[in-house]
């Protein structure tokens, strides 16, 4: 069955498109009608290739390389969405990554690098986006919002994680920052919302899943006994943009099978 149309003339920057959980998002909203800018930072073979699905479907996309830590980069980013399409409806921060080290051991530039494209990178391509819907307002053939700005954070946005310190402070850091800015834009009719995957298959977590014995000790850590996959998260970001999820801002949809249920405890603690 096709997926119902609801981001038609809609228009889309989805960051780290090229892979794993944005490549999943980009075809999603495309699959809903969105037009899509791929951004990605290195890999523009792996963007070219989702642009190709997305089109091969009937959608429209383009691939636009920008380091979403650097600020003249997003502008520009943003200013080469707007002239392909005409403005911006719809902004998924989804680019991170990890530099993972004992606490003891982390560099600062390990825990800048973070720091940087995982919650910086979300500042500078909210704060474009804001700007432009603000500009715009309402325009209701198109959505009952003025814009949709999501924000990927991650299970570890509550659950601490030993090792990976400079990760679980910028997810952390996210849910504040998500919250706040509903806070401030909700007036101008701009909704914002989280995602916190838990355990997706991807390239991030490659070693968490690509043995048999790493699969069995990562399932422990997950009620609902599967491993996420990017499509889980691709359809939720769908609906979150749509107007189907209209009165939801300001809060954190997590998508992680029972991750984040102490499942520790299933067992009587
Ligand atoms: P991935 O490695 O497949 O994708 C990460 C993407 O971010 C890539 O496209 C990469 O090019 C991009 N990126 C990295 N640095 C960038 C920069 N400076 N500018 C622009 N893009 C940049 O991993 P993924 O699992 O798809 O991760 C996507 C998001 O989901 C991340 O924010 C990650 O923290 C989050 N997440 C993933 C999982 C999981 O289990 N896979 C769980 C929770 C949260």
């Amino acid at each position: 069955m096709k997926t119902p149309q609801k981001l038609k003339n809609q228009s889309a920057i989805v960051t780290g498109a090229d892979s794993g959980i944005g490549k999943a998002v980009a075809i999603a909203l495309a699959e809903a009608g969105a037009k899509v800018l791929i951004n990605y930072a290195h890999n523009q073979d792996a963007a070219d290739e989702v642009v190709n699905t997305i089109k091969d479907a009937g959608g429209k996309a383009f691939a636009y390389q920008c380091d979403v830590s650097k600020e003249n980069e997003v502008k520009a980013m943003f200013a080469a969405a707007i002239k392909k399409y005409g403005t911006v409806d719809i902004l998924v921060n989804n680019a991170g990554l990890q530099k993972d080290a004992k606490f003891v051991d982390m560099t600062l530039e390990q825990w800048n690098t973070v720091i940087n494209i995982n919650l910086t990178g979300q500042f500078l391509c909210s704060r474009e986006a804001a700007k432009e819907f603000i500009k715009r307002g309402v325009v209701e053939k198109r959505s009952v919002a003025a814009g949709k700005i999501i924000c990927m954070s991650s299970v570890h946005e509550i659950i601490p994680w030993a090792g990976h310190v400079n990760y679980a402070a910028s997810k952390g850091g996210i849910s504040m920052f998500m919250k706040s800015i509903a806070q401030e834009l909700a007036p101008h009719r701009i909704r914002v919302a989280g995602i916190a995957p838990g355990a997706i298959q991807t390239p991030i977590n490659k070693p968490a899943w690509e043995t048999p014995e790493a699969m069995d000790k990562l399932l422990e850590l997950i009620p609902y006994n599967r491993i996420g996959q990017p499509a889980d998260v691709g359809k939720l970001a769908a609906w979150l943009a749509s107007d189907d999820s209209d009165y939801i801002t300001g809060t954190t949809i997590f998508v992680d099978g029972g991750m984040s249920l102490y499942p520790g405890f299933a067992d009587n603690g």
